[in-house]
């Protein structure tokens, strides 16, 4: 494909994820007109929960939306680490003021839900931005003037949008990253998440102030609370081999029990109390495949899903949002150059938090005389310099934050 150059021509993002509607906002506050197309009718929540950390939340304050994403959220004391089997506690890392004072952003739990709905809001306050529901964006085409055009289909008919650049942003089961890469797609993991909410009402106060996560053979748990504290999201990963192109397959408790049998008391009561589990195979999809090619990018999901044992899928896309939008403000002239000065900015950062996540589900999953050694060395680290160990990933900050105050 060729390089393109096209002054006022919109850029087209397909998806409407948390990736896409970041980066509608951040396009648009660089001065692009942009066509944001989702196939699903409505914006949906798709799980329950989402960690949200400082890297994270720099570039939501960016976009306007981190103050009314902060009044929905609840900002954990500590993310306490405990054995499944015992429970006894291993480690803690501290966040709340901690990482607000470290970081100039808090940390923070939310629902879905909640994010994704600050998110649109601001884009429908945006005349800049066109949103599409309910269309699919298929079969994107260079021109010979080098502008790409691209199939949107509808249950209301067809058209044809045409732009300066596609951003692909439709997530890891993405049907336009075989125009990006041929190889490399979304690989099964060998892992399930099964999640469930909860209300807070009659849950052991420590569970309403921390993240909640205890490490035992071949599983673990993650909890946190949501709405402002007023729900706990409980998240249960298992080694397993299910998959299904699905972010909401219905699963029940007894597989979950079952799954945890002989853990800690306190935590098999948790995991006993909801009514209704769904449950979802995670897949990954290789950073180091290609993200660009002409005036199509990848972006969030679509480029590097991975396995939520570092909590940064969302927050990876989000910070792709930014950095796109600079460099496309920086190399308007060539959109090509601009979307692999993207590619180039973003591909190691993501490889690495890819790789950590990778590494923790090795270490979360241990069993016998590995559990062992590993269970002592967290307790010998202490909550310092189990935040330091951190701080390449929270401490990220967005192309133009550095010249912005820092929330208190
Ligand atoms: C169990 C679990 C827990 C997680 N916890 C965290 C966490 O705590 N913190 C964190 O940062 N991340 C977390 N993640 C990761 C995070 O959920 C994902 O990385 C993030 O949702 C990806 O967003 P996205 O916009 O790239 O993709 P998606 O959210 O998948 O959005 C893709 C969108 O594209 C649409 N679409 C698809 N094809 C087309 C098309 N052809 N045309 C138009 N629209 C299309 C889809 O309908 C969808 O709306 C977790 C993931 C899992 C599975």
């Amino acid at each position: 494909m060729t390089q393109t150059a096209l002054p006022g021509a919109p850029i087209i993002i397909a998806g409407a994820g948390i990736g896409g509607l970041s980066a509608a906002l951040a396009l648009n506050q660089a001065g692009f007109p942009v066509h944001l197309v989702e196939k699903a009718p409505d914006i949906q929540e798709v799980g329950a929960g989402l960690q949200l950390s400082p890297n994270a939340c720099a570039v939501l304050d960016l976009l306007g939306v981190l103050d009314s994403v902060r009044q929905a959220a609840f900002q954990p004391e500590r993310i306490r680490i405990r054995s499944g089997t015992t429970g006894k506690d291993l480690a803690a890392v501290p966040l709340g003021r901690d990482a607000r004072d470290r970081y100039g952003y808090p940390y923070l739990v939310v629902h879905r839900a909640d994010l994704q709905n600050a998110l649109l809001s601001q884009a429908e306050k945006n005349p800049g931005i066109d949103i599409r529901l309910g269309a699919s964006l298929t079969r994107p085409e260079q021109t010979p003037s080098g502008s790409i055009l691209c199939h949107v289909e509808s249950l209301h008919g067809d058209d044809m949008l045409e732009g300066r650049a596609l951003i692909a942003a439709d997530g890891v089961w993405s049907r336009l990253r075989p125009y990006v890469r041929k190889k490399s797609g979304a690989r099964f993991t060998g892992q399930t998440a099964y999640r469930a909410t909860l209300p807070a009402d009659g849950l052991p106060p420590h569970m309403l102030r921390d993240t909640g996560l205890w490490m035992g053979p071949n599983a673990h748990v993650v909890h946190y609370p949501i709405k402002a504290g007023r729900e706990l999201n409980v998240i249960v990963l298992i080694k397993e081999d299910w998959q299904e192109e699905s972010w909401s397959g219905r699963a029940d408790r007894t597989t979950v029990m079952q799954a945890l049998s002989g853990w800690y008391g306190e935590l098999r009561d948790l995991v006993e109390r909801p009514d209704h589990w769904l449950k979802w195979a995670l897949c990954g999809v290789p950073a180091s495949g290609g993200w660009t090619n002409g005036p199509i990018a990848l972006l969030g999901d679509a480029a590097h899903a991975m396995l939520p044992f570092a909590a940064q899928g969302a927050a990876m896309a989000i910070e792709d949002a930014a950095v796109l939008a600079q460099c496309l403000a920086d190399g308007t002239a060539n959109v090509s150059r601009a979307l692999k000065a993207y590619e180039a900015a973003r591909k190691e950062r993501v490889r690495k938090v890819q790789d950590l996540a990778a590494r923790n589900a090795s270490i979360y999953h241990m069993s016998g005389p590995l559990a062992l050694a590993r269970n002592t060395a967290m307790r010998m680290m202490g909550p310092h310099r189990m935040a330091a160990q951190m701080a390449w990933v929270y401490g990220w900050k967005p192309p133009k934050a550095a010249a912005r105050p820092p929330l208190t």
